[in-house]
């Protein structure tokens, strides 16, 4: 057997800074992508949400999994406002709820968390397969973790089939006619253009393979 994968506060933080690189370098493009289908606000929120967590974890990087957890979400529902804000607020405070007290998880509880931080986007913002919002590119993440964990695979190679169905997923969304958010508005017009949200929804997954597992 190998050794038990943990996923503790500093794997998180690795995670949640280099999301926060990402999302930074992909301003513009989530930035376009919105003023395609919504207010073009996107970019802007979601680095003004991350560079706030960067800066919480400078400060005050709490020493357990689940304590971090909570306070990204906390610092994303105060910071990254639109719809998006308490959806990701959401998701991470779900994540730290599954977490619990534990200083840190283990692959099959980091997957657990992703589920539950899945649960709670729905749970707000209701959205089904299909709709066209970040749910498209996170639910066939969690599910190909929870599969590739499920087979015996390391949480690096799991982590990267997730990455790899965010991306089918966020593709996926180009087609699609939107249902929430503003992008349902449109109606047949946000056809054709891909969800802000999915985008950013990918890049967060993308994140997770090369920065939580352990150097070995
Ligand atoms: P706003 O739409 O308020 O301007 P953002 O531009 O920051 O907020 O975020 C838009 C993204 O939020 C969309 O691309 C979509 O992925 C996501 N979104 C909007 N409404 C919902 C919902 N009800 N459920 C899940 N995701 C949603
Ligand atoms: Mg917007």
């Amino acid at each position: 057997m190998s050794v038990p994968e943990t996923v503790d506060a500093e794997a998180l933080a690795r995670w949640l800074r280099r999301f926060a690189e990402v999302v930074a370098a992909n301003r513009e493009l989530l930035t376009r992508l919105d003023a395609a289908i919504g207010d073009a606000d996107h970019g802007a929120n979601m680095d003004r949400g991350m560079a706030a967590v960067v800066t919480t974890l400078e400060a005050d990087a709490p020493a357990g999994a689940g304590a971090l957890l909570k306070q990204v979400g906390m610092t994303l529902v105060r910071t990254v406002g639109g719809a998006s804000g308490p959806l990701y607020g959401t998701f991470f405070l779900r994540m730290a709820t599954s977490a619990g007290d534990s200083g840190s998880l283990d692959a099959m509880g980091f997957a657990k968390a992703l589920r539950a931080g899945l649960e709670g986007v729905v749970a707000r913002g209701k959205a089904e397969a299909g709709d066209k919002t970040m749910f498209d590119a996170l639910a066939p993440a969690v599910d190909a973790l929870e599969s590739s964990l499920a087979r015996g695979a390391a949480l690096r190679t799991a982590l990267q089939m997730a990455a790899s169905a965010a991306a089918t997923g966020r593709d996926a969304t180009v087609p699609m006619l939107a249902r929430k958010g503003r992008a349902s508005y449109l109606g047949e017009r946000s056809v054709g253009h891909q969800d802000p949200g999915a985008t950013s929804a990918a890049l967060l997954i993308a994140s997770a393979g090369t920065t939580i597992p352990e150097e070995r």
